[in-house]
């Protein structure tokens, strides 16, 4: 059985407060839960500590939202891979189309950053996907190639299986507008037939494949009974922890 993932990007909201406040709240929420789901919180680095505290004796785990690719050295404002992992938190989110757009990471760029990230012991949580542009053009099994095929060239299988990747459509991200089900079961096959090029289908199979892109409670529990929907990348509605845990426990119980 593929793991299923319920994460939450917070990006550049909440303090040291706010986040221990989110913590305690959440615990609340899901006080009890016994389902299938792992969650995982990933705050702004100020905030990793707080939550890496504050998830201690939980069973929330805990990611950042970006690396740099070196170890260390002149690179103003920027986090490395071992510093992350010196927190002992788990996970690390790369290739968000917010650092894609707005912080101009290339294909190449997210490609070195995964390769560190592996390295130095840290799970990633790959993000793909498509702009409105690419996907009205029919190039979006396109795209998802070249962006899966970059990032993953070179890997070892085995290192490989810690790699998570969430399919996020740049349409439907913060924009309300969420892929349908049927759109996010056909790309998710797609990317999970990519893995199985690159590496086979019995690892291809065992791939987490999140969907991220305006997932609310409202549409989580459709979209996560997609059979390649392994979980759910989350912005927006995983600031608040009552909408959080309701996405968390919409998760099918069967998966
Ligand atoms: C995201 O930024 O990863 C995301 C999916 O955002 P939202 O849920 O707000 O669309």
């Amino acid at each position: 059985m593929r793991k299923k993932i319920i994460a939450a990007n917070w990006k550049m909201n909440k303090d040291i407060k706010e986040t221990s406040e989110f913590f305690t709240a959440l615990e609340k929420e899901l006080n009890g839960y016994n389902g299938t789901a792992e969650v995982v919180v990933c705050p702004p680095f100020i905030a990793l500590q707080t939550a890496a505290k504050a998830s201690h004796g939980t069973p929330f785990e805990i990611g950042a939202q970006n690396l740099h690719y070196e170890n260390d050295g002149a690179y103003t404002g920027e986090i490395s891979a071992r510093m992350i992992r010196s927190l002992g938190i788990p996970y690390v989110i790369i290739g968000h189309s917010e650092r894609r757009q707005y912080f101009g990471e290339t294909d190449e760029i997210v490609a070195r950053k995964v390769k560190k990230a592996l390295s130095e012991g840290l799970k990633v949580i790959l993000c793909v996907g498509e702009t409105l542009s690419e996907r009205d053009g029919n190039i979006t099994e396109k795209v998802l190639e070249r962006q899966v095929n970059a990032a993953l060239a070179g890997l070892t299988s085995e290192q490989f299986k810690s790699v998570v990747i969430a399919y996020e459509p740049v349409w439907a991200i913060g924009t309300g507008r969420n892929a349908t089900p049927q759109q996010a079961q056909e790309a998710h096959a797609f990317i999970r037939s990519l893995a199985a090029k690159l590496f086979g289908n019995d690892v291809a199979k065992d791939l987490t494949i999140q969907y991220g892109g305006s997932m609310k409670p409202e549409n989580s529990g459709e979209l996560l009974s997609q059979p390649d929907v392994d979980g759910g990348l989350i912005g927006g509605a995983s600031l608040k922890a009552d909408s959080f845990a309701k996405i968390v426990k919409s998760l099918p119980a069967a998966k």
